[in-house]
Parts: structure tokens; sequence; C-alpha cells
């Protein structure tokens, strides 16, 4: 494995592979359109026939890119049944040289209701600077950028030497249920110095990132019981909180006056760079007019790196079916995000206090983590591969690039942390703000997506050329 130091010499011609992304970035966009007119949704409902169809597609793809080893593997998920195909492609590295890992997906989200499209979701169809079509850009786009830059690396430097797997997993928009056996039974196939996941977003047109954070997850239910049964409103009424009323306490302390997390033990990190416009944001979510958004600071550091928490379900007696009783009973369901660099279980734990600790009147309360998701955080000052990619990015951009972070999770990111723990990992991405990817007339910015490719080509380019540091014997 490569150690970290950076190399002090850049052996890579910059205006050479840009050229070469350019001569054919032609090809790249018209195999872009052939991939994306393949339907491969792989949700239950589905036709698999597309899956499989998209996969060997892609896999055609990497034959041409000379790799001799190209399979479509499937992994069983968690009830037994059969995964959806992926397509994994390997060139071993030649001795002393680091593996590179190259992460997409090659499935889409369905294409929605049709009206809501102004051309045919799997016609791909460019008007002005973008291509439309469902999969334009998540995640064919990520396919065909590792595809292309590879294209620039051979062409630019044949005897490179670099280790490349081509990794594009056939079900991400389903929720990669088989993705953590696939990673498991292909253990050692998958093993690399860096991958990178391009299946994320460049903060604006002109403005290339790096995602270097994740938030965390909890999912978390309570339980509150005041009575055995429900009792007549009237004739109880007064001498006895209902548990309706008790857990809208509960949930009233979650937040403090002006909506910032109040849970001692959930942590917090101001990091953002950049700033999240508030006006778009407002239009972006929907919220009313005249609604006032809740805590404080950066609206990016309060989507990146805080907490936030949601009820995002209440089992309580529907309006319909109320009846002037005190209700015995409440149940909900909370959501909660963790900043960057949190545990899960040490945030579990401080909500479960929280919880605990609450003046209830004595009810009976009961606490459960029912779902924890980690976080994930990257130095990108000091991590050798996150530099060299911010490095291609201001190439192939001319602009410096910006960290970023996504109020979600990426549940893979943390399975190949933990299988792959000394891998760096690179989050990148080739969709703008504009690319509404999961919905009607999604599309990619082309000017982009060969910045995109040239960034990326940079990237391997330099890695051949020993960009992460003296090789050690393994
Ligand atoms: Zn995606």
């Amino acid at each position: 494995m490569a150690t970290q130091s950076i190399s002090s010499q850049d052996a890579v011609d910059v205006d050479a592979i840009r050229q070469i992304v350019s001569k054919n970035f032609s090809t790249s966009v018209e195999h872009l359109k052939n991939l994306a007119r393949i339907p491969s949704v792989a949700w239950d409902s589905f036709d698999p026939i597309h899956v499989r169809r998209s996969a060997e597609a892609v896999a055609e793809l990497a034959k041409e890119l000379g790799f001799d080893d190209v399979r479509i593997a499937t992994a069983p998920k968690s009830d037994g049944a059969e995964g959806s195909p992926a397509v994994l492609a390997r060139k071993p590295a030649a001795p002393g040289k680091p593996t590179i890992l190259l992460y997409a997906h090659h499935d889409v989200q369905p294409p929605g209701d049709r009206e809501l499209w102004d051309s045919e979701p799997f016609e791909p169809e460019q008007r002005g600077d973008r291509l439309y079509g469902r999969g334009a850009a998540d995640d064919k786009a990520g396919v065909m950028a590792h595809w292309s830059a590879i294209r620039a690396l051979e062409e630019s430097t044949p005897d490179h030497g670099l280790g490349i797997t081509l990794f594009i997993e056939g079900e991400e928009e389903a929720g990669s249920p088989s993705f953590r056996n696939f990673l498991e039974t292909h253990r050692e196939d998958l093993a690399a110095d860096v991958i990178v996941v391009a299946d994320s977003a460049n903060w604006s047109v002109g403005t290339p990132s790096l995602t270097t954070s994740l938030r965390g997850m909890l999912g978390a239910e309570f339980e509150i019981r005041a009575l055995d049964h429900a009792v007549h409103s009237g004739m109880f009424g007064g001498p006895i909180l209902d548990a309706p009323i008790l857990a809208a306490r509960l949930v009233a302390s979650l937040h403090d006056a002006d909506g910032n997390v109040a849970v001692a033990g959930l942590e917090q990190r101001d990091t953002a760079t950049v700033e999240y416009d508030e006006e778009q944001f407002r239009s972006d979510s929907s919220v009313v007019d005249g609604y006032r958004l809740a805590g404080s600071g950066k609206i990016t550091d309060r989507l990146w790196n805080r907490p936030a928490i949601s009820l995002i379900g209440l089992d309580v007696v529907s309006v319909a079916n109320s009846a002037n009783a005190l209700i015995p009973q409440v149940r909900g369901k909370l959501s909660v995000r963790l900043a960057p660099g949190q545990d899960p279980v040490a945030a579990g734990e401080a909500l479960r206090t929280h919880i605990e600790d609450l003046d209830l009147r004595g009810a009976e309360v009961r606490f459960t983590v029912t779902e924890a998701g980690s976080a994930y955080l990257q130095d990108a000052e000091h991590d050798a591969a996150a530099r060299l990619m911010n490095e291609s990015l201001q190439d192939a951009w001319g602009t410096d690039p910006v960290n970023t972070g996504i109020g979600g999770s990426i549940p893979f990111i943390a399975d190949l942390k933990e299988l792959y723990p000394s891998a760096h990992i690179l989050i990148t991405g080739v969709e703008d703000p504009d690319s509404r990817a999961h919905s009607a007339n999604e599309s990619l910015h082309l000017p982009e997506f060969e910045k995109a490719i040239t960034a990326e080509a940079l990237l391997l380019a330099r890695l051949a050329a020993g960009g992460l540091g003296a090789s050690s014997p393994e």
C-alpha cells in the first residue's frame, strides 16, 4: 500500500490530458445517451431485464477499455433473494503502483409522472448545454466519467501501471440491498488504496466540489403510557395529562425556542465555508411564505454540520375516530441527523438520557434506538488523495474547489470505510444544483461534465505518477 505523503513534483501534462478528454468527448456523450436509453430501474415492481441489459452495456464498455477481467456479478440480499447485477472490471496494479476503485451506479430512479417531463425520460435530448433524461446525470454520467477518465489515462500514459477496478452497482436507487454482501463476497477484488465515489454534486455550475462530510443518522421510537385504558375526559380530565399531551412535552423539549436542537451531548461543528442563499433554500424546500427558519448559524452548517431532529411518525387516535376520552398511550418515531464526527451510539445514549430525565409526571416511557448510521468526515487538507483531487478539480475548472457536506447519509460509505479502513475515499460528482436527480427533467450540464472527466483523468494520472507518495512494500 502507498504511504500518505504527497509528492513534491507533478509529472502530469495537464494540457495534454485536457485535449484528449476534449477530443473524445462526443464519444463519451454518445455512450452516455445509449446507457440513458435503458430504463434500468432496480425496484422490485419493475422488470429486471432492463437492469440486466444496462449491466451488459456497461460491461461491453469496460471491455472496450481493455480490461481483461470483466464480470457481471450479484450477491444475495439479506432475505436470500438475488441482488441486481453489478459490473466489476479489473486491471491489476504494476508492482509499487496503487490501486484505485471507481464506483458509480447504472440503475436509475423510476421516471415518475410522464406529464411532468418536457421530453421522453428514456430518450435523452440535448437542449442548450444540458442533456435531459432519466439517468443522464444520476448516475450514468458518473459511469461515463469513470470510463472517459480511464480512456484518457490509457491514451496519455499507456504504461501507467495503475491498478484500476471499475465497480458499477445496479441497485443504488433501490437502497443497495445486497451491497454489504457484495463487498464481503468480493472483498479481495475490491481492495484499493483510493476509492472514488462519483455520485454527488458540484456546488454550482462553475464551482467544483469535493464532498467531505456526510451526517450520521439515528432512528428512534418512544412510547408513553399514562393510563391502562381510555377514560372519560369529563370525569377524569384535570388531574391527568393524557399521553398525547405528555408526548407533546417530550417533542417540544428537543429544541430550544429558536429551533436549535437542545439535547445535551449531540455535537455540532460549524465548518462550512460556503453559504446556501436563503431565498434559494426557501424555494427549494417549499416552506410557506412567512415561515421563519429554525436554528442559528449558516444554513449550510445547519444542514451539514449540526444535528437535526424530526418527528416522522406518531400513533395516536385520528380526528375522525376521536371521542371525549383521555388517550392512554402514544407511540412516536424520531429521525435524527448527526453532525459528522459524532458517534451514533453515544448520540443514541444522549437522546435516551434526555428523554429519561424529562419530567413526564411519572408516566411510563420507553425509548428504543431502531437504526443507526455512522457519519463520514474527511480531513481534506491532510488526506493525500483529497489534496490530489482538489488540485485536479482546480486544474479542470480553473477555479478553487469548495469542500461541501451532505445532510443525508450514503450508508455504503460507512460500509466501505469499515471494510477498507486505510483506503482514501473521494466523493465526487457530475451533478449541479439544476440536475434534478430523482425528479422530472433530470439533466446533465455537458460543459461541466467534460470538466469532471478532465479532473478525474488528472487524478488518475497523478496517482500513476506517484502522487500519493513513495510506495512501500506490501
Ligand atoms: Zn445516484
